[in-house]
């Protein structure tokens, strides 16, 4: 049995049951795929339960405004993945009158899809013969065939997609696909897989030289930006003051105005800061309370965020609006928000 015939067999024997496997519909794919990119398979199961039911078709996730699929995908984080489906979803609609596209080339051109993802649907869906890889593919490739290759290098890119393309069985391209991300994510995992009872044992690269920690190769460290918030939550009598950020990656989503530094500052010079002194111009003040400081971990930055409970005369600021207190749950706001106002109990 070669390579891709002993993963097809491991498969039948190991894979687990997920609902978007038992379904050919490509908006379930897509949908699955999409929560999958940043979140593990048990934390995304119930959004994706979630969304089926509020979403069941195209026609309906396009219908939708974008308030009610941002509270839904509310927790999950990386919220440029619904916005994007979002889009996607009312260009299908209106393009192709709410069926999904069976072209990879029309798929990869889909916003939000790449080629992992366009592959994936292509395969799941149609059975076209694309081969997808994801981290898990990588992993087990690398480890397996031995490529020093950093699979983060445009070469490195190039030869895991055409290696993995080489070994997929066209006439078998859903299962062969499924095959071998499962086998990445349950047998050959990141760390300490348990490599004796691995059917690949023999003729693995890396088991064989003892060199399991050296696979993947990766190109260089991301440096990590650090971020400072300050998040001003400035309440007068049962009114609140919210506001929906235009850029970058809470787009579309509410947060409390903001004073942002790249370095930590004191309570002091937030205060004296020009950022305040422009929010806080007239009227009374009263600092309540300031949280302690909130490490919050994103990909390729960290935030380190602090909440301030001011009682003022509400300010006028862009993009701002004036809240019941009350109604802030009704507004799609970031997992860090989400998170701190459910202890203190204001959601
Ligand atoms: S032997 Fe170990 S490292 Fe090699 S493919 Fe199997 S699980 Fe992965």
């Amino acid at each position: 049995m070669n390579f891709s015939q002993q993963i097809l067999e491991w498969y039948g024997k190991n894979k687990r049951s997920l609902p978007w496997r038992k379904s050919k519909n490509p908006y379930k794919i897509w949908l699955s795929e999409i929560i999958l990119q940043q979140t593990k398979v048990a934390q995304g199961l119930p959004f994706y339960n979630k969304f089926i039911l509020a979403f069941p078709t195209i026609k309906h996730l396009a219908n939708a405004t974008e308030n009610e699929v941002l509270n839904l995908w509310q927790g999950l984080g990386y919220y440029s993945r619904a916005r994007n489906m979002h889009f996607t979803a009312k260009e299908i609609a209106e393009k192709y009158n709410g069926i999904f596209p069976n072209d990879y080339e029309i798929i990869l051109k889909l916003k939000g899809i790449g080629t992992y993802t366009a592959a994936a649907i292509s395969s799941f869906a149609f059975n076209l013969p694309f081969a997808v890889v994801d981290g898990n593919v990588i992993r087990l490739l690398s480890r397996y065939f031995g490529i020093s290759t950093a699979f983060d290098s445009s070469k490195g890119k190039k030869e895991f997609q055409l290696l993995a393309q080489k070994l997929l069985i066209v006439e078998t391209a859903a299962e062969n696909n499924q095959a071998i991300m499962e086998f990445g994510a349950l047998q050959c995992i990141p760390k300490s897989p348990n490599c004796s009872i691995c059917p690949l044992q023999n003729s693995c690269f890396a088991f064989n030289h003892n060199l399991l920690a050296d696979f993947p190769k990766k190109k260089k460290k991301i440096k990590i930006r650090k971020r400072y918030f300050e998040f001003l939550i400035i309440s007068e009598n049962e009114k609140i003051l919210i506001q929906k950020r235009e850029t970058g990656i809470w787009k579309g989503l509410y947060q409390f105005p903001l004073i942002e530094n790249e370095e930590e500052k004191s309570e002091t010079e937030i205060c004296n800061s020009k950022d305040w002194e422009n929010l806080f111009k007239e009227g009374y003040l009263n600092i309540i309370n300031i949280s302690p400081r909130i490490k919050h971990q994103l990909t390729h930055q960290t935030i380190f965020a602090q909440f301030w409970h001011i009682d003022a005369k509400i300010p006028t600021i862009k993009n701002t609006i004036s809240i019941q207190k009350k109604d802030l749950k009704n507004y799609p706001i970031p997992k860090l928000l989400e998170k701190y106002l459910e202890k203190i109990g204001m959601i």
